[in-house]
């Protein structure tokens, strides 16, 4: 899991601070996944370090899988990865 509360940069508190519709395309902050949808905005949460000012935005609403192998996330760290697979990708861990 991520802790959005901790600052990644200098450790420090993250507050919460709005919720935005981003364009996507506009900007270009996103890639891997979020480059397979099509278009329309995302709603994004943003949170600011109160330490050293860093923005760090999160998806408000993961998009649907499109037709993509529906996933699961492993029970022991959490990593996602594709239903079928026989252990975790991440950890080892067995999952039937
Ligand atoms: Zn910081
Ligand atoms: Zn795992």
């Amino acid at each position: 899991m991520i802790d959005r509360e901790t600052c990644p940069r200098c450790g420090g508190r993250m507050a919460f601070a709005g919720r935005e519709e981003m364009q996507l395309g506009q900007y270009g902050l996103f890639t891997g996944p979020w480059s397979q949808l099509l278009s329309g905005a995302l709603a994004v949460e943003i949170y600011c370090c109160q330490g050293c000012g860093r923005l760090e935005f999160y998806a408000a609403e993961p998009p649907e899988e499109a037709g993509a192998i529906a996933q699961t996330a492993c029970p022991a760290c959490g990593a996602l990865h594709d239903c079928d697979d026989a252990k975790c990708p991440r950890c080892g861990e067995r999952l039937f």
